[in-house]
């Protein structure tokens, strides 16, 4: 990535953009500001000077005289009537051109301060105040006239034009350092960000196991941590993928072997019929018990891949579990046990009909082919709370409490030859559990080795 593209240059352009205008304004205030009060100073000791001229009637005398000492940079101009005639008097050499509006406003009765612009691009600052020439030894005592005082403004311009070319060169030097400083920030903030890239790119399908090693604890920390955390269940979900992949091969390879064992022993040599058939009873058994793993992979497969097809309705499930009841009687006494339904009640619960009956088949189904004759299998329902509850007890062989917290998971059986010779796949409790979950429900397992088993499952009533 170019380092104009980069969120690094982006955020010192704005940075430096907005540090310019900060500074620029910061500058025109400090310029109107200084400015402002040097001419203000300037004002104030015009106006004591005029003050003092004009309350001193000896220092009128010498102006009128032509005799009057200025001050360094000063002047002092005076403006009067004889008859109907304007007259001025200057200081000897000095010459200044004023508008007529500036000298007949003071002598009006108006003070007034401007600046002219004087000789070599040197300024005036002056102050025009109105006077009486009633001083004796002057003439025309009784007539208004207007005094002038001048004062150069030489030292403010060279005090502004220090302070401009000071913040001609501060200002940019300020931008080029805070840039290069910006820069630099930029740069280790945003260090973390290329740490995670590199990792990321460098972390593979295969080999999820690596980790981003930014301990920050800023924001750049946070996502460092949560995309750690991601990886963390990718590798998990990967890696149940694999142990998923090659427990279903290994399931389907065992009746597969059997398959292939029992009819190429079949057809080694002639055999009596009644071998035929035992090897073809085999293969048979074998095959459904492929079958059945291969819809339940299916199912899960289905259900892994959120592609699941529900028919929610409004469902009774005293009635649904009577129903199921005859066939699970049959099946229990095939077995040499003996069933038992607890009284049914009128619940209504939203669900999945044929799903809910899978469901069940598979908790009942377990409960028979672990408990061996003569045993109960038992059945009821209850309602707690917002809750209806279907429990199946066994008098079974019970689940050891180690294996029970793995009992849902994939393939996982409690003991594998026993189950597989009781045709269990060890995904059932999978698919039972999956379905419950859909249903916004759950499945509790109390058991007792030897002693059997309680599965109770937790569906949300219809509210009516
Ligand atoms: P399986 O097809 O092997 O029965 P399940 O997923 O249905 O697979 O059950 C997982 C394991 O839980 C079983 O292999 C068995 O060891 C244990 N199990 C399930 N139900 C019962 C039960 N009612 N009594 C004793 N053990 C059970």
């Amino acid at each position: 990535m170019s380092f104009i593209h980069s969120i690094k240059f982006r955020f010192t352009i704005w940075y430096l953009l907005v540090l310019a205008v900060l500074l620029t304004a910061l500058s025109a205030g400090v310029y109107f500001y200084l400015s402002r009060s040097l001419y203000r100073s300037l004002d104030d000791s015009l106006e004591l000077r005029s003050k003092q001229i004009c309350t001193v009637p000896p220092i009128l005398e010498s102006i009128w005289q032509g005799e009057f000492q200025e001050e360094l940079g000063e002047i002092v101009t005076l403006y009067f009537y004889t008859g109907n005639q304007l007259v001025e008097v200057s200081p000897p050499g000095i010459s200044i051109s004023l508008s007529h509006e500036f000298i007949y406003q003071a002598i009006n009765g108006r003070s007034s301060f401007t600046t002219i612009e004087a000789a070599e691009d040197q300024g005036l600052r002056l102050l025009a105040v109105p006077i009486h020439l009633g001083i004796p030894g002057l003439p025309l005592s009784t007539q208004p006239g207007a005094l002038i005082i001048g004062r150069s403004t030489k030292q403010i311009d060279q005090a502004l034009h220090g302070l401009v070319r000071t913040l001609v060169i501060a200002v940019p030097l300020a931008l080029a350092l805070a840039a290069g400083g910006g820069i630099f920030l930029a740069r280790r903030a945003l260090k973390p960000v290329d740490k995670i890239a590199h990792t990321a790119e460098e972390i593979e399908e295969t080999d999820l196991s690596r980790r981003i090693n930014v301990n920050t604890k800023d924001e750049l920390g946070r996502l460092a941590a949560t995309l750690n955390a991601m990886i963390g269940r990718l590798e998990k979900a990967f890696q149940r993928q694999k142990q998923f992949t090659s427990d279903a091969s290994h399931e389907l390879r065992t009746p597969l072997a059997v398959i292939e064992a029992e009819s190429t022993l079949a057809l080694q040599k002639e055999r009596p019929p009644s071998d035929y058939r035992q090897s073809l009873e085999t293969i048979s058994q074998e095959s459904r018990q492929m079958s059945s793993l291969i819809d339940q992979l299916l199912t899960l497969a289905r259900a892994d891949a959120g592609k699941e097809q529900w028919n929610f309705t409004e469902v009774n499930l005293g009635k649904l579990i009577s129903n199921l009841s005859t066939d699970i009687e049959v099946l229990c006494q095939e077995k040499g046990l003996s069933f038992q339904l607890g009284q049914a009640q009128d619940l209504v619960v939203k669900c999945d009909e044929a799903r809910l009956r899978e469901l069940f088949m598979n908790l009942l189904d377990n409960a028979i082919r672990y408990t061996p004759s003569p045993g109960t299998i038992s059945v009821s329902l209850h309602r707690e709370g917002q809750m209806a509850v279907v429990a199946i007890t066994d008098t079974g062989i019970g689940i050891p409490a180690e294996d029970i917290p793995f009992i849902f998971e994939r393939f996982y059986r409690v003991d594998k030859s026993r189950s597989r010779v009781e045709g269990g796949s060890g995904l059932g409790l999978a698919i039972s559990r999956h379905i419950a979950e859909a249903h916004e429900g759950k499945i509790e397992v109390e058991s007792q080795v030897g002693s059997g088993s309680t599965f109770s499952v937790w569906l949300l009533l219809q509210s009516t």
